[in-house]
């Protein structure tokens, strides 16, 4: 399986990190090896000192399909998550300044820690679902899947023109305003609406 990623799909995040607002989806992925599951600790890495969280809803892929057009892209999931695409912000500052691509800031292992998935009809809407992050009990970010720039469907639609989409894979589709950097001994909790999905200490 593969994980991909899109960026900047909040405009208050991308005005937040002085980025342009895309007229394309961007995207960037993450090897297997980079997901973190099942309460498991996220070890700071020593090769970077700002490692920054980004809260995202998680689509998984459970049909495999290319070029897929955006009205039938809804039978290509059944299930929404949360996750942490973990950035190691230093790194991909100097990857920004170079023109170099962003694999060492994005692609290292944990990376990705991942919650746990809801069905999709447990949703009246799913272009409008509430999503939060707290770190150490507080409210670190907060988001609405209405402000993505790109839908679900939009981004499974661009996606798969370049990349084929697996049953497994997963699409992280970008995070609202509200990134920081996290510290050894933070305490990490996510939720969709008022339900705890993801969980995790960092050590
Ligand atoms: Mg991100």
């Amino acid at each position: 399986m593969k994980i991909i990623c899109i960026g900047r799909n909040y405009i208050d995040h991308a005005k937040e990190l002085n980025n342009a607002v895309p007229e394309k989806p961007v995207f960037f992925m993450k090897p297997d090896t980079a997901l973190l599951l099942k309460h498991n600790p996220f070890f700071y890495p020593d090769f970077s000192n700002n490692i920054h969280y980004e809260t995202e809803l998680v689509v998984k892929i459970d049909r495999n399909g290319r070029n897929i057009e955006e009205k039938f892209a809804h039978k290509y999931y059944s299930e929404i998550g949360i996750g942490i695409d973990f950035t190691a912000r230093d790194l991909q500052a100097e990857a920004k300044k170079k023109g170099l691509p962003w694999e060492i800031a994005k692609a290292f292992d944990q990376s990705a820690p991942l919650g746990k998935f809801l069905p999709k009809e447990k949703f009246d809407d799913i272009n409008n679902i509430n999503f939060s992050l707290k770190i150490n009990g507080e409210l670190r970010q907060q988001g609405n899947s209405k402000d993505m720039i790109f839908t679900f469907d939009q981004i499974i639609a661009y996606v798969s023109q370049f990349v084929t989409l697996r049953t497994g894979d997963l699409i992280f589709t970008g995070t609202p305003k509200g990134v920081g950097p996290t510290q050894i001994d933070d305490h990490f909790e996510a939720f969709i609406e008022s339900e705890k999905l993801l969980e995790f200490n960092v050590k």
